[in-house]
């Protein structure tokens, strides 16, 4: 089937992203594969989108794409962005190959788990955050040529970065300022300076097994940003270290979950008041001292007509010679006696200040 191409501005009417992304469904389910969308400024083009036959691969080829191009963008999709896209680039990336010609804006593959990301330019704060790896399936990839924003790689619980520091020289830290914190997985190769790095991660030299990687790596990346000609230049591993974070038993600034409640938690602060064991883990919903509101029953106006009682999904009212309470470890404080009571006989009180 020829290439699908949309255009989404045409007489000055321009195409909401909700019609951008129903079009394109609407397409794939008459069997189109191949898309090249002349976007101004839509978001999620490429996201979580399987091809309707099975083993057909998806390809989007876009310009002037909104944020998120290919979040939560699925194995089997290719999109290639010609010039820059702004931020979110491959969020939660779950196995697509996502390639921006130019420059990304922030959080460029936040949350990515699978696939590759390739940037033939720099990318903003927080690119690399939270980037993780289930090992079912291949880690993520995430390729910079130039450099990345403050914050970069912060929580990086698996995945690989490549951060090249192509034409960065001048720069006292091609990953910013404050990277890396609390880093607990995964890899970072980089070349050139960096400063501030969090002390939680080790920087090393390669070994050749990373630079055996690196080497197989570049092909596909250089090739597909179009700057094949930089990989001599690139690939001298002299210029190249890494970071991998600590183990645990190296890191000098843990503390225990009791520690941390003791020194650094706001007396009083959201759920403060109910942090009283450091290895009990609040169910969502709450029964007794954790509920928000606790319910409190006025027998002045009560008629006795036994609908809050019929109504409690916890079953907690009760009733003994039209005298109505409500059991503290059943109620989860829903407010459905308050709700339903003809005579406003339940009220809901919250339940902190009672306790506080
Ligand atoms: S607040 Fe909800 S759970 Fe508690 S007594 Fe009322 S209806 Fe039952
Ligand atoms: S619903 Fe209200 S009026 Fe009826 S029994 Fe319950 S508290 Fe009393």
């Amino acid at each position: 089937m020829e290439t699908c191409k949309i255009k989404t501005l045409e007489n000055n009417e321009r195409m909401s992203t909700q019609q951008l992304l129903q079009t394109i469904y609407a397409k794939i389910e008459e069997g189109y594969t191949d898309f090249e969308i002349d976007a101004c400024g839509q978001h999620n083009i490429g996201g979580s989108l399987w091809a309707r036959e099975k083993g057909n691969k998806l390809t989007f080829k876009v310009t002037n794409p909104g944020q998120r191009v290919g979040s939560m963008a699925m194995a089997g999709t290719k999109i290639l962005v010609e010039g820059s896209a702004p931020a979110d680039v491959g969020w939660l990336n779950s196995g697509a190959e996502i390639v921006v010609k130019g420059d990304c804006g922030d959080t460029a593959a936040h949350c990515a788990a699978g696939g590759k990301i390739y940037v033939g330019g720099r990318v903003g704060t927080r690119s690399g955050a939270l980037m993780k790896h289930d090992p079912k399936f291949n880690p993520p990839q995430f390729w910079v040529l130039k450099n990345t924003g403050s914050f970069s790689f912060e929580f990086m619980g698996g995945g690989i970065g490549v951060i090249c520091g192509y034409g960065c020289d001048y720069m006292p830290s091609v990953m910013g300022e404050r990277s890396c914190v609390g880093m607990v997985g995964g890899v970072i190769y980089f070349r050139g300076k960096i400063a501030d790095v969090a002390p939680s991660v080790t920087v090393l030299p390669l070994d050749s097994e990373d630079m055996a990687f690196l080497d197989k790596g570049f092909d596909n990346f250089l090739k597909a940003i179009d700057k094949e000609s930089l990989k001599q230049e690139l690939t001298d591993y002299s210029q190249w270290k890494k970071i991998v974070p600590k183990p645990l038993n190296e890191r000098e600034e843990t503390f225990s979950v009791a520690d941390f409640r003791r020194t650094n938690w706001v007396e009083g602060g959201i759920f403060g008041d109910f942090i009283e064991e450091d290895f009990r883990v609040y169910p969502l919903t709450t029964t007794g001292e954790g509920r928000l509101n606790k319910p409190i029953w006025n027998k002045e106006t009560c008629i006795d007509c036994k609908i809050c009682l019929n109504n409690c999904p916890q079953k907690a009212i009760s009733e003994c010679e039209k005298i109505y309470s409500s059991d503290d470890t059943k109620c989860i404080g829903c407010g459905i006696c308050a709700a339903v009571c003809p005579r406003a006989s339940w009220t809901m009180h919250s339940n902190i200040r009672e306790i506080s």
